[in-house]
């Protein structure tokens, strides 16, 4: 089974839930859990006894070069580019490495030849084990703005590795990385706080798995902090809550830490009543 968890805004909780869910399965079964919020990827610093070193590969993709030389059109060259990548002044054309995807496009349309391929590192993925858990991580090299081709590879690694369970630590928000991280998992677990600036969030999380096709369940935490309606939501999108965690003192120091906090008693039946619930689907 593979089980994305996202979130609408950041903050809300959902490395935390990614985290002690793939612990808890772990007991019991082949896990991995697969960070694919590559810009900020930190799951595995909660798992001090993982083996270190990683193992690492570098992610590399093949961008547009203009090769010095004969033009035909540089103002064509540059509108065919949907990045904004390529830049025509005064005949000369010039391709921002930052900026392109190696979508080919420019390449097959010169008709001089004049753009080349060269490869470029965007960021690596990580890999260690701690008994039944796999932990991959990919991260984006900083600065970089091409996190789906990251997120894309981790995935690749992850499903090389045999599983039970994988768990996604998918990029908040609903956007070109949060679509690619969820693709393909039979559960998107949403991470939603009862205020009304995570439940703004948490509706455009949901209409985005509903045009994904994908099964969801919020999973509330925090609660306790505020009085935002996220039932409405949860009958709207069919989205049921499947577990609500409080907000405690040594909950968030054990978040502010970076530890994880197995023998809190809240977290703990939280955690119970989702792998009944996953239990109960697969
Ligand atoms: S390969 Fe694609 S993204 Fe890169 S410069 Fe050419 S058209 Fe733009």
């Amino acid at each position: 089974m593979i089980i994305a968890i996202a979130s609408g805004k950041g903050g809300t909780g959902k490395t935390t839930l990614a985290v002690h869910l793939a612990a808890r399965l772990a007991k019991f079964s082949d896990t991995t859990l697969v960070d694919l919020d590559v810009e900020a990827p930190d799951s595995d610093a909660y798992f001090p006894e993982a083996q270190r070193p990683y193992t690492s590969a570098a992610v590399s993709i093949r961008i547009a070069e203009a090769v010095d030389g004969e033009f035909a059109d540089t103002s064509a060259c540059a509108s065919l580019c949907r990045f904004g990548a390529i830049v025509s002044i005064k005949g000369i054309l010039r391709i921002n490495a930052g900026l392109c995807k190696g979508c080919g496009r420019c390449l097959r349309a010169c008709p001089k030849g004049s753009i080349r391929e060269r490869p470029m590192v965007i960021g690596q993925i990580g890999e260690t084990r701690w008994e039944r858990l796999t932990l991959v991580r990919g991260s984006l090299a900083i600065g970089d703005i091409r996190a789906t081709a990251v997120i894309d590879e981790a995935k690749k690694r992850a499903a090389s590795r045999p599983f039970d369970f994988q768990i996604r630590d998918c990029p908040p928000g609903a956007t070109c990385p949060t679509v690619r991280a969820a693709h393909g998992a039979d559960i998107c677990l949403l991470v939603a706080e009862p205020t009304d600036f995570s439940v703004h969030d948490l509706a455009g999380a949901l209409r985005m798995l509903q045009g994904m096709g994908i099964a969801r369940a919020i999973v509330l935490n925090k609660a306790g902090t505020g009085q935002a309606d996220y039932q409405s939501l949860a009958m709207r999108y069919d989205a049921p809550v499947i577990a609500e965690i409080p907000w405690t003192e040594s909950l968030a120091k054990a978040g502010a830490a970076g530890r994880r906090a197995d023998g809190d008693a809240d977290l703990a039946q939280a955690i119970d009543s989702i792998v009944s619930y996953l239990g109960a689907l697969s």
